[in-house]
């Protein structure tokens, strides 16, 4: 994919300044300024033709801290002042270890330096549970999920929530094209094309009020560009991952895509669109029936229980 160059001296393909990167499945060098343009064209062209933000939306960006969430709010925020539409942050503490501390303070810093409002909430607070806790208890438990499920479900319950409440029409989070084809090839190897149909720029097949829509502006940009674009707007991104992000099958998905990118430049935009071809084969067998509500809490979901009360009956919070 576009490697990053560091001492070579390359001339950008575009314009003869200086190649800061190399877009192999493009045959480009690019510079700084044509690099940054074609990244943010490529978000762009993602929300309009997806139809991710309209006139007045007021979007909420999942801020996370890191390179990823951290691009996503720049450029909308970008963006915002052109289509008129509005931009939070919305931050949530995961635990009180040290790592989250890290990321709350990096979430706070970028947001200053955007001068975008930042809404910051906990799991401690809004469950009385950390996932430090729950994380801890699973391993008592028969067939626990790993980390990141829990921390999933309960991190979308909590943004739908507070969305909501501060009048949100979008939830923009950050993921990328590796984190869109690791998760599509990962869904298919186990069988799970129900959860391929409910990828896509939007996320879910079914349509409720209580459910903010939540959407993916940075889908067809690769890893590796996010984090140069990143740099080079110097934001203060956090570089650490996620000490329970050891996901060892989603590891070996990574190392295997990134080796087909490699021999076969161009593949992992390939992987997308074959992706996005399945989704509307899957959504159009779906009928659009009526969505179920949780018998507990009353919130959209695909089962008689929601995931969110099944963990919290589990850990008793
Ligand atoms: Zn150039
Ligand atoms: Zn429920």
């Amino acid at each position: 994919m576009g490697k990053i160059m560091e001492n070579l001296n390359r001339r950008c393909s575009r314009c003869g300044r200086d190649a800061v990167i190399e877009l192999r499945y493009e045959g480009k060098f690019l510079c700084e300024r044509c690099f940054t343009r074609l990244f943010e064209k490529r978000v762009r062209r993602t929300i309009r033709i997806n139809g991710l933000l309209k006139r007045n939306d007021k979007t909420a960006v999942a801020l996370s801290g890191g390179k990823d969430s951290a691009t996503t709010l720049y450029i909308l925020k970008k963006l915002s002042d052109r289509i008129k539409s509005e931009v939070i942050a919305i931050t949530i503490e995961q635990g009180n270890n040290e790592y989250w501390k890290k990321c709350l303070e990096a979430a706070r810093n970028i947001c200053n330096e955007l001068g975008v409002e930042i809404h910051e909430y906990s799991f401690k607070e809004e469950f009385g549970i950390t996932l430090d806790e729950i994380v801890k208890m699973s391993k008592s438990i028969p067939n626990p999920a790993p980390p990141c499920t829990y921390c999933g479900v309960l991190r979308r319950r909590l943004l739908n929530d507070k969305a909501r409440i501060l009048g949100v029409t979008k939830i923009a989070t950050g993921h990328n094209l590796d984190d869109e084809i690791q998760a599509s090839l990962m869904n298919f190897i186990r069988g799970e094309l129900n959860r391929i149909a409910r990828m896509g720029p939007v996320v879910g097949i079914l349509r409720d009020k209580k459910f903010i829509p939540r959407i993916k502006p940075l889908r067809e940009c690769p890893e590796n560009e996010v984090e140069r674009y990143a740099e080079i707007r110097g934001l203060k991104f956090l570089g650490e991952r996620c000490p329970y992000s050891k996901d060892a099958f989603r590891q070996t998905i990574r190392e295997i895509i990134n080796k087909i990118e490699e021999n076969h430049p161009g593949s992992k935009f390939q992987i997308l669109r074959s992706t996005d071809q399945l989704i509307q084969i899957l959504r159009s067998g779906i009928n659009s029936k009526e969505i179920r509500r949780c018998e507990k809490c009353n919130e959209p979901s695909s089962g008689e229980i929601c995931k969110f009360c099944q963990i919290r009956e589990e850990f008793g919070f």
